[in-house]
């Protein structure tokens, strides 16, 4: 686990025992909050609805047949390609991964794109910021939280297979603001109402193996026209592999194509993003397409930067937070910050003030 962040126990309801936590969503803003909590003190467990954790900070592994018919293991980061760190807090985790081997720096060519900041890449796959903040934490995965209960002290944890057995002092939603808006409903109406109203946007993106394209080898390239707004060869970022005479692209649609072409089918959309991405490769040309596969993000980032609004949303009264990207900025390290927020939050004295129902706060980061 990495360093513990100073930070006030938070207080529990029953007394002297440690507070019980549930935080539910295990991508960076769920860890971020998870691991301040943790640190100073709390019990938490941590629940995610997919096999394993990081959320948006995705890597899928998956296997291609060469022209040999040998199966080869490739790796697509078809979430976030890359993070920067601005602030102290978040620097501070970075270093660490710097440090230790498990952050890498990234310097993508051409190297104007997307100057001048600094691109930092997990060494073995996106989530690897994700496992890191959470130690050696529980964490529960494989099944979505259904519903959310208040208990006589506090409050249960539903999924499909029943409730879960512990009972929690708190609850934190981590979420997209879609799915934290069908559990807060019940408890915190003004809050599912905002949560309800955030516009996330979409994103299909393509993840193939192709030959090495004709042409300079690239690392990003931001097309001006066309249905793709970026195009990643994921195979030259750092602790990727390559893979000689291939190449391994990860290709981001618009977020107006992505809108547009929400609901046709994965057949469809893998041929027109093959076609865009082949027209930039190699134009004119042909591309033999070893193995190629779409993802739809339903909620791949939330459309707009929210303007001075609160960093997390806290109501000590009730134990409930939720903390998000939606919430600072679409990027990870405003959904880190969202998350560090709010185990700052909790962890403050609750005053009346503070803790009424639509009491949102805000507070100093370190
Ligand atoms: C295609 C794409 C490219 C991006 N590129 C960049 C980039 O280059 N740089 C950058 O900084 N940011 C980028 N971002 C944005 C960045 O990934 C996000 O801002 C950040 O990861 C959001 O983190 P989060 O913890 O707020 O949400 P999430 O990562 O979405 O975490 C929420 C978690 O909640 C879980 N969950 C949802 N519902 C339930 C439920 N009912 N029960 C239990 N668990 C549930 C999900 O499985 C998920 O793990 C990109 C995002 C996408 C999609």
């Amino acid at each position: 686990m990495l360093n513990h962040l100073p930070l006030h126990p938070p207080r529990s309801t029953a007394g002297t025992l440690p507070v019980q936590v549930a935080v539910v969503g295990a991508g960076v803003a769920g860890a971020a909050c998870a691991h301040t909590l943790a640190a100073s003190g709390a019990n938490v467990t941590v629940f995610d609805k997919s096999r394993g954790v990081g959320g948006r900070l995705s890597t899928r592994r998956t296997v291609w047949m060469d022209a040999s018919g040998q199966e080869r293991p490739v790796q697509f980061d078809h979430g976030a390609s890359d993070f920067s760190a601005h602030s102290l807090a978040f620097r501070a985790v970075v270093q660490r991964g710097l440090d230790e081997g498990w952050i890498g720096r990234w310097s993508p060519t051409p190297s104007a794109v997307d100057a001048p900041f600094e691109h930092l890449v997990p060494m073995t796959g996106m989530p690897e910021l994700c496992r890191a903040l959470l130690g050696t934490q529980d964490v529960v995965t494989g099944e979505p939280v259904t519903g959310l209960h208040r208990v006589p002290g506090g409050w249960q944890i539903e999924r499909d297979s029943g409730l879960w057995p512990q009972r929690f002092d708190q609850v934190v939603l981590a979420l997209p603001p879609a799915q934290a808006a069908a559990l807060l409903r019940p408890h915190a109406d003004g809050w599912a109402d905002a949560a309800a109203r955030v516009p996330m946007e979409a994103c299909w993106t393509l993840m193939a193996v192709t030959d090495t394209p004709p042409g300079p080898a690239f690392d990003v390239l931001h097309p001006c026209r066309g249905p793709l707004a970026r195009i990643v060869r994921n195979d030259r970022k750092p602790g990727r592999q390559e893979i000689p005479g291939h190449a391994v692209w990860v290709a981001q649609a618009s977020a107006a194509w992505s809108a547009h072409h929400r609901d046709d089918s994965p057949a469809a959309v893998s041929e027109a993003l093959r076609d865009a991405l082949r027209a930039v490769i190699n134009p004119g040309g042909a591309v033999r397409w070893c193995h190629s596969t779409v993802h739809r993000w339903l909620y791949a980032r939330p459309a707009h930067t929210p303007l001075g609004g609160p960093g997390c949303w806290w109501d000590a009264a009730k134990g409930l937070g939720v903390c998000g990207d939606f919430l600072l900025g679409p990027q990870v390290e405003a959904a880190f910050l969202s998350g560090l927020d709010l185990a700052q939050a909790m962890s403050s004295t609750p005053s009346p003030r503070r803790s009424a129902g639509s009491g949102a706060a805000r507070f100093a980061r370190m």
